[in-house]
């Protein structure tokens, strides 16, 4: 039994050191060192210099029984991980033939001759085993070393990816023998965090207040629950938290282990035979970017206007000029009027009409930045919501997208047919 075994993350590249690119490799790799119990607790972010990245494998793998290091495996000069690592560990590294035919393999596959450059990425240290990178040219690589693994993976996302689920897990699977992490996410629209906190806390004595993380994002809050030791029992205790915290969130819940809002609205849409159309004024376009990103969309999507002057909205929605004088294009009468007039000339069973001020200018005392008024119309139901949204421009049309996604969603839900 590998009891309490730990990893570390080591991320490289200069890129990652500068004020544009954060690490998210680690994330990746996280996530799935959970689910064989095995925590990340340290994780280190280097630039591309030899000896500063063998210096941080050197510390990780005196603290940790896993190093897993990404980036730096390209061809380039400023690629230095291969060459760190047989720093780090003292031994030499040398061209091995056959690694070089899996990149010449790779080129050939692409209809390309490999660069002579890239038989710098066939180096393997000795000792190590070389892994195949099956979606892109830079290897991997393992080394063992009294018990102890070091094991680096190419930094472009979609290649480590593959090579964590192959080769990564291959050699971590058994190290707590059987023991696995488990997690479940519920996805809540239209809560806030610190009510949900409030609401939920009492159960945390119950499952253990590290089993349960709230993660908020503008409008959505993802609920991870997580249970720990042998496959069944970890999935019986996530299904008894499961059923606990729903028993207290009821409605809230819109989904489990869903990415978002806009996946829920769509099967539920899909459910009942029903389409939806979307008029959108601050949001530009966000909701229905929200919605087309979800594959199969256009079974329930019909599609949607981005109206931004007043003079769209009553050409295209047929929203009363004199509703627009009156109440002003951010207000419930105009996004109550772009909701039904969405419904009525997209020809959808259900529309959604946003109207705000996302800032940073356009605020007024009585309308200032971040008011958002929206409206959802369907069969015998129009129904509008304000709110004033604190935030950036960008987070205020996050939120508005949410909000109405998650109007849609109840409406959909309580009149279940
Ligand atoms: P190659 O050079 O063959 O693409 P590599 O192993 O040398 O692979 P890097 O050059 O370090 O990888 O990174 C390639 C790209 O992968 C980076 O431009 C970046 O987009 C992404 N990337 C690298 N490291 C990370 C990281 N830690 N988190 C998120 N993205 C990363
Ligand atoms: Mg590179």
């Amino acid at each position: 039994m590998g009891e309490g075994r730990t990893a570390a993350c080591l991320a490289v590249g200069s890129e990652l050191m500068g004020d544009r690119r954060l690490d998210s490799n680690s994330l990746t790799v996280t996530r799935t060192l959970a689910r064989y119990a095995i925590p990340v607790l340290e994780k280190r972010v280097v630039g591309d210099s030899v000896e500063l990245v063998a210096a941080a494998i050197r510390e990780l793998v005196a603290r940790h029984d896993l190093v897993v290091i990404t980036g730096g495996l390209g061809p380039t000069a400023d690629d230095v991980t291969r060459d760190a690592v047989a720093l780090a560990v003292g031994r030499p590294i040398a061209v091995d033939a056959e690694v070089e035919g899996w990149i010449r393999e790779r080129y050939a596959e692409l209809g390309r001759r490999m660069p002579e450059i890239c038989s710098t990425m066939a180096r393997v240290v000795e000792g190590s085993r070389p892994l195949r990178n099956r979606r892109g040219s830079a290897p991997g690589l393992l080394y063992e070393a009294r018990g102890r693994l070091i094991a680096a993976f190419p930094g472009v996302p979609w290649e480590m990816e593959e090579m964590l689920e192959r080769d990564l897990v291959a050699e971590v699977a058994d190290w707590s023998g059987g023991a696995v992490r488990l997690s479940r996410t519920l996805l809540l629209g239209g809560v806030v965090e610190s009510d949900t906190e409030d609401r939920i806390r009492h159960l945390y004595p119950r499952f253990g207040r590290e089993n349960v993380t709230i993660l908020a994002s503008y409008g959505v809050l993802r609920l991870v629950l997580t249970a720990d030791g042998d496959e069944a029992a970890a999935r019986r205790r996530l299904q008894t938290m499961e059923t606990a915290f729903r028993e207290i969130l009821g409605a809230d819940v819109a989904g489990v282990d869903v990415d978002g809002l806009a996946t829920v609205v769509l099967a539920a849409l899909r459910r009942r035979g029903e389409t939806l159309a979307a008029a959108e004024s601050c949001t530009g376009g966000l909701l229905s970017a929200r919605l087309t990103d979800v594959a199969g969309a256009s079974e329930a999507y019909v599609g949607g206007v981005v109206t931004y002057s007043n003079r769209l909205k009553e050409e295209l929605l047929g929203v009363p000029r004199d509703v627009l004088l009156a109440h002003g294009a951010v207000s419930a009468e105009v996004a109550r009027a772009m909701a039904a007039g969405a419904r009525q000339y997209l020809q959808a069973d259900w529309a959604v009409g946003v109207t705000g001020i996302a800032g940073p200018g356009g605020g007024t005392a009585d309308k200032p930045v971040g008011l958002v008024h929206w409206a959802v119309a369907g069969p015998g139901v129009l129904e509008d919501h304000r709110r004033v949204f604190m935030g950036d421009r960008g987070i205020v049309r996050e939120w508005s997208a949410n909000a109405a996604l998650d109007t849609l969603r109840r409406l959909l839900n309580e009149d279940r047919r």
